[in-house]
């Protein structure tokens, strides 16, 4: 069986899931390209920014709720549902490794997929029949823990299982330009989103670590840490030394830069 790429995706605002966009066009691409190309997965794991939580921990429901976990959007946004089957089977490995690595893990019988997970997952497998769970990302313990849960979890690749992180590559809510889905983006935007892929292809992973120092425009592109940390948890899945592609890049409202990885 060839293994899976370890993914990042940008999940931009939940109304992707209803608005056309590049970002939305290329996930239902990259989703189509996956079950093509190397199969449906047996399992996906999923690190979303909208579950941060002391523990690591997965969803273990056997079906997973959508969670709307967001304010202010169009009815039909709630009357979205998107309720795979949960992935105990990729649960059950990921936890033996997670453990063997000397790291405790927890379950959460009724939590779902909130929208960083659910939106590109929808796009992605619109059928909901790819087994799915969600883990807990630790926004206290920084990029260097991410990326030891990923590698840690890198070798599920193998045996069917497609690793994920979604956030965002650049992450400012109060300077978004929310008339402009597709649009042109600010410099200082640009500039942090082709720093990472330019540190990311060099392979400079202790400068990604230390980014809130190194990067240009770093608290502005994320003035919090969470939207950037899954990116590291895919970087790690991808294991040591990993190919690194930059399969999507484009803008939405200004301040959000979607841009996309493959590892490995
Ligand atoms: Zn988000």
């Amino acid at each position: 069986m060839t293994a899976y790429p370890s993914l990042f995706v940008s999940h931009g605002s939940p109304m992707m899931a209803l608005e056309d966009s590049a970002a939305r066009r290329f996930l239902g691409e990259l989703g189509a390209r996956i079950l093509g190309e190397i199969g449906r997965p047996r399992g996906v794991l999923i690190a979303s920014a909208h579950w941060e939580a002391h523990e690591l921990a997965f969803t273990t429901a056997a079906k997973l709720p959508t969670i709307h976990d967001f304010g202010g959007f169009p009815r039909r946004l709630y009357e979205c549902r998107y309720e795979p089957p949960g992935a105990e089977e990729a649960v059950a490995k990921a936890a033996g490794l997670l453990q063997a690595a000397g790291m405790e893990v927890y379950g959460d019988p009724r939590r779902g997929l909130d929208h960083g997970a659910w939106v590109p997952l929808m796009l992605m497998f619109p059928d909901a029949d790819v087994p799915m769970a969600q883990i807990t990302i630790q926004t206290p313990l920084g990029p260097a823990h991410q990326i030891e849960v990923g590698r840690t979890l890198a070798p599920l690749r193998e045996e069917g299982i497609l690793i994920v992180g979604s956030g965002n590559i650049t992450h400012n809510l109060p300077e978004m330009d929310r008339q402009a889905p597709d649009s042109d983006a600010h410099d200082w935007v640009k500039e942090f989103s082709e720093w990472v892929k330019a540190a990311l292809d060099e392979g400079r992973i202790d400068d990604l670590v230390g980014w809130e120092a190194n990067a240009p425009h770093a608290r502005r592109s994320h003035p919090s840490d969470e939207h950037f940390l899954p990116l590291f948890t895919a970087l790690g899945a991808g294991g040591e030394g990993a190919k690194v592609e930059r399969i999507h890049t484009s803008y939405s409202y200004a301040s959000l830069a979607m841009d996309m990885y493959a590892f490995g």
